[in-house]
C-alpha cells in the first residue's frame, strides 16, 4: 500500500513545476514506486479524477454539500466556511484552513469514531491512510443512492475528512469537487507511463485511444510493456471518445489538402455512439453519458437493423418532424435528457439516426483501417430499409464543385454544412484534426464555459441574470475570462438557466457568484475586441447566448489561442 500522504508530497512537488516534461520526470518515479493496484487510481487522481470518465461513474457531491461535511468535521459553522473560501478563492486552502484552524474540534469528532470504530476494529490514525483507503471511501460515497442519499454522502465525506490530514484533506477537497488542476492532463499521464515502464509514447496512445482508460494502461504497461499494450482492443459496451472536426474556412481549402474527398452532410442533431452485445444495446453521447434509458425507440431501431453480433457504431441523432425534416438542436438534447415517460416523449420527438462510421464489428476493431473500408462495411451490416436508422450518404470526389452541390443541399435540407473527410484516414478516437473537417455557412461560435454570475435584481431578483464567460489557456493551464452575457434572456431561459446552475455555486459574495466550471455556452458575437478590462485580453462585442452546449465537456471549450487566431483573421 502506498501512502495517501505521498500522493500529496507529489502534488505539491508538481505544483511549484511549470514545465510539462519536469511533470512528466516527476510522475513516471511516482509510477514506477506506487503498489500495483493503486496504480490506475493514481492515475486518475492526479488529473483530478477519482473514475475514468467512460464509467460515468461520478461522487455525486455538489460544493454545498462538501461544504457541508467540511463545516461539520471541522465543528465550524457553514457560514465561517464561505468567508474563508471568499477570502481563499479555493476549497482545497479552505479545507485545510478550516481543519487545521479547529483541531480540537476535529479531534474530538476524530475520538468518537475511533470510539465508534474500535468495536469493528476499522479506524485508520489520521494522516496514515492508503490511495486505497482514500479510493475506497470516495467509491462508498459514489455509490450511496436512494433515500437521504445525500445526508449519507455529507456523513462519508465528513468522515474522510475526520481521517485525513489537513493537508490531506485538502487535496482530497478538490478531487471530490473535480478541481485538482496541478496542470496534468492525459497528455502527461501517457507520457508519465512510456517513461516509467520504457514503453513507445505511441503504443501507449493506442492502448488509450481503444480502452479510454489510462489507469488501465498503465497497469498494462507495467505488467507486459509494449506487448500487452500492443494487445488492447476496443471493448463493446465503453465507449470511446469521438474523432472530432476541424473547422475549414472554405471547400476550395479544404480540397487543396486531399487529392480526393469524401464528402457528406452535417447532420444538425446530436453525437451519437452505438454499442451492440448481442440483444445488449448501450447508446453513448459525446461527453460518454449512457442515454440507452432515454432512447428505447432508438435501441429498437439499431436491435432490428444492425446485422452483426457486436459492433461500435458512431452517427449523428435527429430528432425530425412529421416530414422528416430536422427539429431544433433542443429537441434533441431533451430526448437525451429525459429519465421518466420516455415512451411518451419517443412518439412527440422521434429520431433518426444517420450513421457514419463503424469502429468495430464482430470481433475485428477497424480504428486503423481507411474511412472507405469502414463505410464499405458498415453499409455490409446495416439493412437498407430499416426505420428510424439509416447509413448516411457519402460522395468520394476530386471536384469542389460536387462539394459545394452537397452543401447546398444540406442547408436547404435545414442541415447544418457539410463533412469534408480524407477517404484513406484511420478513425482517432478523441482526435480533432484535418482529416476531418466541418464546413458550416455562419462565422463561427465560440463555447466558453460559465465560471461565475450574478443575481439580478427587481424581477429578476431570484434568478441568475448575468453570466461570466471563460475560454481556456491550455499552456498555463487556467480559465480566463473574457465577457458576460445576459441582455436578451427570457424570464423562462433565466428560470431554467438558474435552476441548472444552483448547484454548481460554490461562493456567494453579495450578489457576485462564483460558478464551479462545468456548463458551456454556445456564444455568437459581432467582433473579438481588444480588451484590458477582462484577463483573456479580449472582449467580444455584442455576445449573445445561441445555446447551452450540454453535449460538450468543459475540456472542449474554445482556448484562447483560437480566440487569438480569430482575432487576427478579423483583422485580415
Ligand atoms: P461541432 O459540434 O461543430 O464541433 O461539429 C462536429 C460534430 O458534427 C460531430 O461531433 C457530430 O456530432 C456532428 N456531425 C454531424 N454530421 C456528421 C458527419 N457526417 N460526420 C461527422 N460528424 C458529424
Amino acid at each position: 500500500m502506498t501512502r495517501f500522504s505521498e500522493f500529496t508530497d507529489l502534488c505539491i512537488q508538481i505544483e511549484k513545476i511549470s514545465g510539462s516534461l519536469e511533470m512528466t520526470d516527476v510522475f513516471a518515479e511516482f509510477l514506477k514506486i506506487v503498489d500495483e493496484d493503486e496504480l490506475p487510481v493514481s492515475c486518475y487522481m492526479i488529473m483530478g479524477e477519482v473514475f475514468p470518465a467512460w464509467t460515468g461513474k461520478k461522487l455525486g457531491l455538489g460544493p454545498n454539500l462538501l461544504y457541508s461535511a467540511l463545516s461539520k468535521a471541522a465543528g465550524i459553522p457553514p457560514d465561517k466556511i464561505k468567508i474563508l473560501l471568499r477570502e481563499t478563492g479555493d476549497i482545497g486552502e479552505t479545507t485545510y484552513r478550516a481543519l487545521s484552524e479547529d483541531k480540537k474540534s476535529q479531534s474530538t469528532f476524530s475520538s468518537f469514531l475511533a470510539a465508534e470504530d474500535e468495536k469493528s476494529g476499522t479506524f485508520e490514525i489520521a494522516g496514515k491512510l492508503s490511495i486505497s483507503d482514500v479510493y475506497g471511501r470516495l467509491k462508498e460515497i459514489a455509490d450511496v443512492s436512494g433515500k437521504g442519499a445525500q445526508d449519507r454522502k455529507v456523513k462519508g465525506l465528513q468522515f474522510l475528512f475526520s481521517e485525513s490530514s489537513p493537508l490531506e484533506a485538502k487535496y482530497i477537497s478538490r478531487i471530490a469537487l473535480e478541481e485538482l488542476r496541478i496542470g496534468i492532463g492525459e497528455g502527461i499521464v501517457r507520457d508519465s507511463i512510456a517513461k516509467a515502464f520504457d514503453v513507445p509514447v505511441a503504443q501507449v496512445e493506442f492502448a488509450f485511444m481503444v480502452t479510454n482508460d489510462l489507469g488501465e494502461v498503465a497497469a498494462a504497461a507495467k505488467r507486459g510493456g509494449a506487448d500487452a499494450l500492443s494487445r488492447q482492443n476496443i471493448q463493446v459496451s465503453r465507449p470511446v471518445k469521438m474523432m472530432l472536426a476541424q473547422v475549414t474556412n472554405s471547400i476550395e481549402a479544404a480540397f487543396s489538402e486531399l487529392d480526393e474527398a469524401a464528402v457528406e452532410w452535417k447532420f444538425d442533431g446530436a453525437r451519437l455512439q452505438i454499442h451492440k452485445s448481442g440483444e445488449e444495446i448501450e447508446l453513448f453521447t459525446r461527453r460518454l453519458e449512457n442515454v440507452t434509458n432515454s432512447l428505447p425507440d432508438v435501441v429498437k431501431a439499431v436491435s432490428a437493423a444492425v446485422t452483426a453480433e457486436n459492433a461500435v457504431l458512431d452517427g449523428e441523432a435527429v430528432a425530425i418532424d412529421e416530414n422528416g425534416n430536422p427539429r431544433p438542436f433542443q429537441d434533441i438534447l431533451r430526448r437525451f435528457r429525459r429519465k421518466y415517460d420516455v415512451e411518451t416523449m419517443s412518439r412527440d420527438i422521434p429520431i433518426h439516426v444517420n450513421l457514419f462510421d463503424l469502429l468495430y464489428a464482430d470481433g475485428v476493431s477497424y480504428i486503423e483501417k481507411p474511412l472507405t473500408e469502414r463505410r464499405q462495411k458498415l453499409s455490409e451490416i446495416i439493412k437498407q430499409d430499416a426505420e428510424g436508422i439509416s447509413v448516411d450518404e457519402l460522395k468520394i470526389t476530386k471536384d469542389p464543385e460536387a462539394a459545394a452541390e452537397i452543401y447546398r443541399e444540406a442547408l436547404a435540407a435545414g442541415h447544418e454544412g457539410i463533412m469534408i473527410k480524407n477517404p484513406m484516414s484511420p478513425y482517432s478516437p478523441g482526435k480533432r484534426g484535418k482529416n476531418w473537417l466541418k464546413k458550416k455557412p455562419v462565422m463561427d461560435t465560440l463555447d466558453l464555459v460559465v465560471i461565475g454570475g450574478e443575481w439580478g435584481s427587481g424581477k429578476r431578483k431570484n434568478k441568475i441574470g448575468s453570466y461570466v464567460l471563460s475560454c481556456f489557456d491550455n499552456i498555463k493551464n487556467v480559465y480566463l475570462e473574457i465577457g458576460r452575457v445576459g441582455t436578451g434572456l427570457s424570464d423562462d431561459l433565466l428560470d431554467a438557466l438558474t435552476e441548472q446552475f444552483t448547484d454548481l455555486i460554490e461562493a456567494e459574495n453579495g450578489v457576485t457568484l462564483k460558478i464551479k466550471p462545468e456548463i458551456v455556452f454556445e456564444i455568437a458575437f459581432e467582433e473579438i475586441q481588444k480588451s484590458p478590462n477582462y484577463p483573456a485580453g479580449y472582449a467580444l462585442r455584442f455576445p449573445r447566448l445561441v445555446r447551452v452546449r450540454d453535449d460538450k465537456t468543459i475540456e472542449e471549450i474554445d482556448t484562447i489561442e483560437k480566440i487569438e487566431r480569430m482575432y487576427q483573421g478579423q483583422k485580415e
